[in-house]
């Protein structure tokens, strides 16, 4: 039987607004190929050039070089000829020549992980002909010699195998700028140059034993195959492993013709965007330089002057340039060259309405001729992204579920937080990094003590950790600084709930208390000195630095309508107070999913009562300190069922160890010991009796509850004692109550007899009743594996996933700083699992406690209270694990509000 020849496009074309390929093409053509396509097919003029499939490479990597070359051979020759034809120019014509450029693209953007080649084309003849047509010598020889460099390390294998080898062109050039005394790549003159490509010329054939290829097809082929080739290098392969990208996907090659800004008064070069990428303004916007290549608009060496006159005047005031030297040292393009402009601003309308986004674009100016190398959506800001993706809604280019779709939901972080004023931070020296533990901005004196966190009027209380005792000194300072902790370490969590910038397991810091210093390196800082905190990245930064507050504008308030249209799963909070819990409540919060109770002892005038508590000997007198502390604790439930409304609220009981209560430091120790009337040494040795080897596992949760019972009574009266007192006013109040870090269905059990008793005792002393849950938190491992036995019992269910990643990682929650950076630094770990929820590991534990929960008890309600709520990837996996709501920190309610409404539309589609 005879097969037939399988015919097929090796090779497609785009140029003079037209294209073989489009799109869509991404798997073929790569994705660089498929937007050249695009582009050139809507009439965009981009340099002509040629895409080489990336069916190819794999032809390429099982068949070799020969063959390919053979296959491709007549489809590359008339793709050649097609852009000299569009040019006017023809490749290796030393009289009129065209040189091109070879790049590599994958379906996905691989960025830096495989190799490119610029200005093939050039030999000794060609470079005499660059000069004669551009009348410019130096840029012709230096494009010649970065041509044999590139081409040298690229295709040649030229490039230094390991960071100790020297690359042999660069020592050449460093050997020349020594004997000429210079420093600077600049400074080099033209002979210097010419000089350059001989020694380098001369270095190949050294290492090579082979002369530089001097015909220009034989540099095509050269590169073309280098490319393939490098879709198998190290640092490719390295990539594609690590995201998962399949081997035999391979990479297309782009050859393009070369254009260049640089060839006159009559060239230039520039970047435009087709709205504001800071502010979403709809107005058209760009930098230029007339005689210039890409990389001086960018480098800051000269001034680049704005495209449209409105930037241009904008900038003149902001720069306090005066009209007439605006209008003549730094005109807008729009002046200078009208017709270029009226060209370009058709074109971003053009790009702007087939992308539907806004567009980020580089174009360049040959002698008079607008060329457009590349257009993307452009990155922006959170405050941008709202305005555009709401405008574009109301513009009708977008619907609401693509408007919704268009916001990544942790950008809106910096609507809600101060920011650094951007152009103050450009000059900023970072000092080190930490984890970015709360997001914002702060600046202000280092203060190392929390009671001294109001000793100047902006503090960054800079502490090697915090503990319960550090409360009130970190809602004084602007930000917090730990040298110590990760993403769910007290400080994390605590700031977090404030809405406070927080950096936290900065490790190089050396912390000493005693000097009152901060040395990072060998650099000092004292108290009093200014330090700046950028809670987003973790950069910790020398001085000063303005920040500006946020601005909730209308299309915020929009995009959260827009969420609870579509969002299906509640997003609830994280409060501890009916302050946070009425800042949670403005941002949408659809009740509470965790009070940590604790929180509310910490106060000045509860810790007292607290302690007390926790350092009597009998349960008499402890009794007697929560009598104390009932009418406080209840007032608070008061105040955060009002703030509620009627929303469910989900009060947690006692959690951590107890140690965590007592003071450390001498002189409190005295004065508790004259307040309680026993010696200072009782005092001492109580602390003592507290300390645990490993407090994380240890009298902690409700183990408490297990063994003071008492404990259990009182917060179970302040609770249930608040909901009716509240009902009375005729305000609605539905408490949860919360058994935490339950392992076996007797600990739950145990404590839900005593809820249930005090609440009947409390209904009967009332005269009245009100309706209430008692549920569970799933944060050990046990829990989730017993799910479906605990949910015969519990009302509901709430995944501790703070507590249950530390279990099933086994990574300690408050040392895992330690390592988790070097983890991440050297790729064990993708991402802090503290940070972004494990679905693959502890998800699974998620998935199999929801299931098994739902078999024993259908409408089990099932949440999530985990610092992972709030974190969008995390909530997705909520979403698809069928949770009923998500809750996280105040701050971060709008973020998961989105995540959650992403969450349902990408499962519709
Ligand atoms: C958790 O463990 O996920 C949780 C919410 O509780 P905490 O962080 O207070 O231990
Ligand atoms: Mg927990």
């Amino acid at each position: 039987m005879q097969v037939a020849q399988e015919v097929r496009t090796r090779v497609y074309k785009f140029g003079d607004k037209a294209a073989d390929g489009n799109s869509k093409m991404k798997n073929l053509l790569g994705g660089k190929g498929a937007n050249l396509a695009e582009m050139s097919a809507i009439g965009i003029p981009v340099p002509p050039g040629f895409t080489i499939t990336t069916a190819v490479c794999t032809e390429y990597n099982e068949s070799g070089k020969e063959t390919v070359v053979e296959m491709i051979k007549t489809e590359v020759e008339e793709a050649i000829a097609n852009v000299e034809s569009i040019m006017g120019t023809s490749y290796g014509d030393p009289e009129n020549p065209l040189l091109i450029s070879v790049r590599s693209g994958a379906r996905v953007s691989m960025p830096g992980m495989m190799d490119t080649v610029l200005n093939l084309g050039l030999n000794d003849a060609v470079v005499k002909g660059l000069v004669a047509k551009t009348g410019n010598e130096r840029f012709a020889w230096d494009s010649y010699r970065r041509f044999i460099q590139m081409y040298g390390g690229v295709v040649l294998g030229m490039k230094p195998e390991s960071k100790e080898d020297i690359d042999p062109f660069e020592e050449i050039m460093e050997h020349l700028k020594e004997k000429r005394g210079i420093e600077l790549d600049t400074e080099f003159t033209i002979q210097d140059l010419k000089d350059l490509v001989y020694d380098f010329k001369d270095a190949v054939k050294k290492q090579t034993d082979h002369s530089f290829p001097t015909d220009p097809w034989e540099q095509l082929w050269g590169a073309v195959m280098a490319v393939f080739e490098s879709w198998n290098g190290a640092r490719a392969i390295y990539y594609r492993n690590m995201n998962g990208y399949p081997a035999d996907w391979g990479t297309a090659v782009n050859v393009q013709a070369m254009v260049y800004g640089n060839m006159g008064e009559n060239s230039g070069t520039g970047v435009c965007f087709t709205r504001d990428a800071g502010t979403g303004e709809n107005v058209f916007n760009g930098e230029y330089l007339i005689n210039a290549q890409g990389e001086d608009v960018v480098a800051g060496v000269r001034t680049p002057q704005q495209i449209t006159n409105l930037g241009s005047k904008r900038w003149a005031e902001l720069a306090k340039v005066s009209e007439d030297d605006r209008a003549e040292n730094y005109p807008s393009l729009e002046e200078l060259m009208p017709s270029i402009y009226k060209e370009l601003h058709g074109y971003q309308n053009t790009l702007e309405n087939h992308y539907c986004d806004m567009q980020d674009m580089e174009f360049t100016i040959e002698d008079g001729k607008l060329w457009i190398l590349q257009t993307r959506n452009g990155k922006r800001t959170g405050a941008a992204m709202v305005k555009i993706a709401m405008d574009l809604l109301k513009e009708g280019m977008i619907d609401e579920k693509e408007a919704l779709l268009r916001i990544e939901p942790n950008k809106l972080d910096e609507l809600l937080h101060p920011v650094f004023d951007p152009m103050a931070i450009k000059r900023a020296t970072i000092i080190t990094r930490g984890l970015p533990a709360s997001p914002g901005a702060a600046t202000g004196q280092i203060v190392f003590f929390a009671d001294e966190a109001n000793k100047y009027r902006n503090t960054i209380l800079t502490r090697i950790e915090t503990s319960p005792e550090d409360l009130e000194g970190m809602n004084l300072a602007k930000g917090i600084l730990t040298a110590r902790g990760g993403m769910t370490s007290h400080a994390a969590v605590v700031a977090r709930g404030m809405g406070k910038c927080c950096i936290s397991g900065a490790g190089a810091l050396k912390i000493n208390y005693k000097t009152r210093t901060l040395t990072v390196d060998d650099k000092e800082y004292h108290e009093g000195d200014w330090i700046s905190l950028n809670g987003s990245t973790g950069n910790v930064i020398e001085g000063k630095v303005a920040t500006r507050e946020p601005e909730l504008s209308g299309e915020f308030g929009e995009v959260m309508k827009l969420t609870d249209k579509y969002a299906t799963m509640d997003v609830r909070t994280n409060a501890d107070t009916p302050k946070d819990a009425r800042i949670a409540r403005s941002f949408g919060a659809m009740g509470i999913g965790l009070t940590r109770t604790e929180h509310m002892f910490f106060e000045v005038d509860r810790i007292k009562a607290m302690r007390e508590m926790i350092l009597a000997d009998t349960v008499k007198g402890r009794k007697q300190a929560l009598q104390e502390l009932l009418p406080m604790q209840r007032s608070d439930f008061e105040g955060i069922f009002e703030a509620m409304q009627g929303l469910p609220v989900t009060v947690r009981l006692l959690d951590p160890p107890l140690h965590e209560f007592v003071p450390h430091q001498l002189a409190t120790q005295k004065e508790l010991a004259e307040d309680m009337h026993i010696s200072l040494g009782a005092v001492k040795n109580k602390i003592a009796e507290l300390h645990e080897f490993n407090p994380m596992l240890g009298h902690r949760g409700c183990r408490l509850g297990n063994t003071y019972p008492e404990i259990t009574e009182m917060q179970t009266r302040a609770i249930i004692e608040a909901a009716l007192n509240l009902t009375e006013k005729g305000i609605d109040a539905k408490p949860e109550i919360m058994v935490p870090l339950v392992g076996t269905l007797n600990e739950f059990i145990e404590q839900e007899k005593i809820i249930r008793e005090t609440a009947n005792k409390v209904f009967k002393e009332y005269g009245a009743t009100v309706e209430y849950l008692v549920g569970t938190m799933i944060e050990i491992p046990r829990a989730a594996l017993m799910a479906d036995v605990i949910a015969a019992h519990a009302d509901f269910f709430s995944f501790g996933t703070n507590d249950l990643t530390q279990m099933t990682f086994g990574y300690s929650r408050d040392d895992s700083s330690k390592f988790l950076p070097i983890y991440l630094e050297k790729g064990i770990l993708k991402v802090d699992p503290f940070e972004v929820l494990d679905q693959e590991g502890v998800g699974q534990l998620i998935k199999m406690g929801t299931e098994r929960g739902r078999k024993a008890k259908p409408n089990l309600k099932v949440g999530i209270c985990g610092e992972h709520g709030g974190e969008p990837s995390s909530v997705e996996f909520c979403y698809n694990t069928d949770m009923n709501y998500v809750s996280c920190s105040p701050f971060r309610v709008p973020i998961a509000r989105l995540a959650s409404a992403q969450a349902a539309l990408k499962a519709e589609r």
